[in-house]
């Protein structure tokens, strides 16, 4: 394809709603040459294509590459955690085609303790047909004995945390923290304390800072969060049982949310997965409503909101378990502006990606829609074709 020009009704550019169409979006090369509004007076020029809504590729900024989310017998989960290496890369492999074929066109992985994210992000950089490009952590940090062992390496002190996170930081793009445990859905509170002090938690940031990594951290709990927002991490991810103080420090700091509530809604909507009773469900719902409402506040408050799904947890399968979070966000009370920009412009601009923005010069990388989310948020669900730089995908 030389020249290809899109028709398009309407699109987002990556913060804003052009709804005022028809547009003519012209790609030369891989490159995004020209748009205008109206009908031009110049011809639209090469293969001209009709695309109902177009809108930048989306980011996946928190998930578990190696884990099948869809996989809910909680026996086979368990057993898969000892599988064969070809097995765990296999099931990789394909959670890379679940998230292209959602739209995503970039994906932040969480922690894998096999470095099964760091193989796929060789295997990717090898191929040649359209991809998604893959942000590896490898492995994440966590205190000995705590959370987290399938994604989790163990520290001890400051010297263990200090040598880990520099051997770490030779392969990783970010780094991974386990700050907190998780939660105990039956008491409705945090299981254990924090697994890193103030001073631990400065440390790593410190440290991974000097190697030019961002931190993002799995941190819920108000103990956990303080220590988040007061060492600097770089983005928050959970943030359940999140207050306004909290949420004002970060909007301070510009310290990024990532909510996932996704696996928590999946047991709050199949408590029976989880033999969870009636009280447990009541705590759940508790838990969503103070994510709904702080969402919201943070997000007005200027706190940088970005779309993770956590795919790979029970009941989070990948590529739809992020289109869920937009969803979700939107329920929120979030606008969809916002909502759209948290997966695409938002974090390539926190991680320092190249921009995928609808505009001219920027290479494309951008989605065909069979109708715009702005009628309906269904239609984040109907993609037509991804068009990265000179390759095309169409569904
Ligand atoms: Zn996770």
């Amino acid at each position: 394809m030389a020249t290809l020009t899109l028709l398009a009704d309407s699109y987002f550019d990556g913060t804003r709603h052009h709804a005022n169409g028809p547009y003519q979006i012209e790609i030369s090369d891989g490159v995004i040459s020209r748009i205008e509004q109206g009908q031009s007076d110049v011809p639209p020029v090469g293969n001209v294509v009709r695309a109902p809504f177009v809108m930048p590729g989306m980011a996946e900024a928190h998930c578990h590459l190696f884990l099948d989310g869809a996989e809910l017998d909680l026996d086979k989960r368990k057993r898969y955690l000892s599988a064969p290496r070809d097995q765990m890369l296999e099931v990789g492999r394909r959670s890379l085609k679940e998230n292209l074929a959602s739209g995503i066109t970039l994906i932040r992985d969480a922690g894998d303790i096999h470095g099964i994210n760091h193989e796929l992000r060789t295997e990717l950089s090898q191929t040649n047909g359209i991809t998604a490009d893959l942000r590896s952590p490898g492995r994440a940090i966590r205190k000995a004995g705590r959370y987290g062992g399938f994604m989790a390496e163990e520290t001890t002190d400051a010297q263990s945390i200090e040598r880990t996170v520099r051997r770490l930081a030779e392969t990783a793009d970010d780094l991974k923290i386990l700050l907190t445990g998780i939660i105990d859905f039956e008491k409705g509170q945090m299981k254990g304390g924090v697994q890193f002090d103030l001073s631990e938690t400065r440390l790593i940031v410190k440290i991974a800072h000097e190697h030019g990594l961002k931190t993002f951290a799995h941190c819920s709990g108000q103990d956990g969060l303080q220590i988040a927002v007061d060492a600097g991490i770089d983005s928050i991810e959970h943030g359940f049982f999140m207050d306004r103080q909290i949420v004002a420090k970060m909007a301070d700091k510009g310290i990024a949310w990532v909510p996932t509530f996704s696996p928590v809604w999946f047991q709050y909507e199949r408590p029976e997965c989880c033999g969870w009773n009636q009280a447990s469900v009541e705590r759940l719902n508790q838990i969503l409503n103070n994510h709904f409402e702080h969402i919201a506040a943070a997000s007005d408050a200027g706190v940088p909101i970005v779309a993770g799904s956590d795919a790979g947890s029970y009941g989070v399968p990948h590529g739809r378990g992020l289109i869920d979070e937009l969803l979700f966000q939107h329920r929120a009370g979030m606008s969809m502006e916002k909502v759209l920009a948290s997966a695409t412009s938002t974090p390539r601009r926190l991680w320092g990606c190249p921009s995928a923005d609808i505009k001219a010069g920027n290479e494309a990388n951008l989605l065909v829609l069979d109708g715009s989310p702005f009628d309906s948020i269904e239609n984040l669900r109907s993609i037509r074709q991804i068009i990265r730089g000179k390759m095309q995908y169409e569904f």
